[in-house]
């Protein structure tokens, strides 16, 4: 589950889709439309990325 960092809307991982760009990876609240920022937190030798988000204001 990730959070909105703008409405605090919880919203589970499957309801949206993650997208990014050369700024990296985000996704956009279904309640607010607020772009909220994700992290590759994969190891080092893992083949797929893995996205949370970055703990803690920025
Ligand atoms: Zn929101």
């Amino acid at each position: 589950m990730w959070t909105c960092v703008n409405c605090g809307l919880d919203i589970m991982f499957q309801a949206v889709e993650v997208e990014i760009n050369r700024d990296g990876c985000f996704f956009i609240c279904s309640g607010c439309q607020e772009r909220n920022k994700l992290i590759n937190v994969a190891q080092h030798g893992d083949e797929a990325i893995c996205l949370a988000q970055p703990s803690g204001p920025s």
